[in-house]
């Protein structure tokens, strides 16, 4: 199986750690130079069974600039093409103006979305359904994985759940 897959998230979620964990050291590095390209291949996990690459959709994720029109248009159309987008959110903050931007860009797409809550090394496992709960009426979910991008927890379910969108 194979498939492209785009990470979404506000700023300090996590997306370059789970990167980093996923793909390995050089991804980082490039994923902080300039975005001029629509979809710009972020890295590539590579399995026996599977291979998953991982792109980058400009002005979704970083909404650092007024994007006119077209250009979210163009960047809202690349999110079509995917055949999964994860949506990353960081457990330990509340559902803020930055997550609200990128769930109206979601909405009304058909492809899969996961939720993929960053972090949970930062909570109490009792806490992760209060964190499902603030998304869920925004979104349908194609799945839900809780994980810690810096330690590894759960990267493995999730790259199990990504497979079974490919
Ligand atoms: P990005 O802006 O979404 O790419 O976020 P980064 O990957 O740069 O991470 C932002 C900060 O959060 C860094 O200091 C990371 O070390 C930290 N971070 C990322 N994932 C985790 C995690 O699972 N647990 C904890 N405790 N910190 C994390
Ligand atoms: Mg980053």
């Amino acid at each position: 199986k194979s498939g492209f897959v785009s990470i979404i998230g506000r700023p300090n979620v996590g997306k370059s750690t789970f990167l980093n964990r996923v793909i390995g050291q050089k991804i980082a590095i490039m994923s902080d130079k300039p975005q001029t390209t629509r979809n710009k291949v972020q890295g590539v996990y590579t399995a026996d069974d599977s291979q998953i690459i991982f792109i980058d959709t400009p002005g979704i994720h970083k909404p650092k600039h007024r994007l006119g029109d077209f250009m979210m248009k163009v960047a809202t159309n690349a999110l079509r093409e995917v055949d999964a987008i994860l949506f990353m959110v960081n457990v330990t903050e509340p559902r803020g103006a930055g997550d609200e931007f990128i769930i109206e860009k979601l909405k009304g797409l058909d492809t899969p979305i996961i939720l993929v809550m960053n972090k949970i090394d930062l909570i109490h496992p009792d806490e992760i359904p209060a964190v499902i709960e603030q998304y869920t009426n925004q979104l349908d979910f194609a799945a839900y994985v809780p994980i810690s991008a810096l330690q590894g927890n759960n990267v493995e379910p999730l790259l199990k759940e990504i497979k079974k969108l490919l």
